[in-house]
């Protein structure tokens, strides 16, 4: 039986996607999403990281580094780490790689964890591909353009014109889910031979605009925190992302990535 090879997402799919707490829950059974991200250098991409994992669905949220402050300033709901990953306390998922700068270091710690690990931005920069396929628990990456490319070896342009064939050959690659951002975003299983690449439908131009990626790997390490599948997380994160920033965008106006975050609430309202 033959697969078609892409899938559009609409409401009705990223509403059956989305966790509900349970009568019963608490926090801990909803998912607590650690965060890792950002550095001296680029403490802003921890904030904005966060942000998009307090809307995301988890039920806490964990940031471990050195933005400990300028998050907390911010974001008094986050519970806050300066020692290593490890060292923070169980998580269900992590989110890992914005404004990290050269401490790429803590990737191979993460990605040797048995939970679900997102990883973004530099990141991506020094991943080994043989430690990704072997790990147990499942791995979404999230490059753009350019970082899909240095992930392949070929140039930026090369991604731009085969962009379905770049997300099948790195997911394929690496065994991992891998969301490609862009105009379109495309997201791809490992088995895509046997599963249809998802397309978001629901993107925005004005996403545009720095510091917005660091919104969605925090809302898709969340929906992983809250037990979504690889493949739904990243979907149902790239659609949520693209109808904030629609409802922020609403008057024609440009947006920041914080203002993305902040209208993440409407988006999901919008679905359920
Ligand atoms: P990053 O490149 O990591 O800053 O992430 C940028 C985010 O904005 C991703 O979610 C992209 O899919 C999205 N994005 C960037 N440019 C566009 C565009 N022209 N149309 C729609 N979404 C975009
Ligand atoms: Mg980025």
């Amino acid at each position: 039986p033959s697969v078609p090879a892409l899938e559009a997402l609409q409401h009705a799919d990223v509403a059956r996607m989305l966790p509900v707490p349970a009568a019963e829950s608490d926090k801990y059974r909803r998912g607590v999403v650690g965060v890792v991200a950002g550095s001296a250098r680029y403490p802003g991409a921890a904030v904005l990281c966060v942000a998009g994992a307090l809307r995301g669905g988890a039920g806490a949220v964990r940031y471990v580094g050195p933005a400990a402050d300028a998050v907390i300033a911010r974001f008094p709901e986050c519970l806050v780490h300066a020692g290593p990953p490890g060292k923070a306390g169980r998580v269900q998922a992590w989110a890992v790689g914005p404004g990290l700068g050269d401490d790429a270091g803590v990737v191979e710690e993460v990605l040797a964890s048995d939970v679900p690990v997102l990883i973004d931005a530099d990141g991506l920069r020094l991943l080994d591909a043989a430690a990704v396929r072997d790990r147990a628990a499942p791995t979404l990456l999230t490059p753009h353009a350019g970082e899909a490319a240095a992930l392949l070896g070929v140039g930026r342009e090369e991604v731009e014109a085969s962009r379905l064939d770049s997300v099948r050959e790195l997911a394929a690659r690496f065994g991992a889910t891998v969301l490609l951002k862009g105009s379109t975003t495309l997201v791809a299983a490992p088995d895509a031979e046997s599963s249809p690449v998802r397309v978001n439908p629901m993107g925005s131009s004005w996403l545009a605009t720095a510091g917005s990626g660091d919104v969605l790997s925090g809302l898709a390490g969340s929906l992983l925190a809250a037990g979504l599948g690889a493949r739904d997380a990243g979907s149902a994160a790239a659609y949520l992302h693209g109808l904030a920033a629609r409802h922020a965008a609403a008057h024609g106006t440009p947006i920041t990535a914080l203002e993305v975050a902040e209208a993440l609430p409407a988006a999901w309202r919008d679905v359920s």
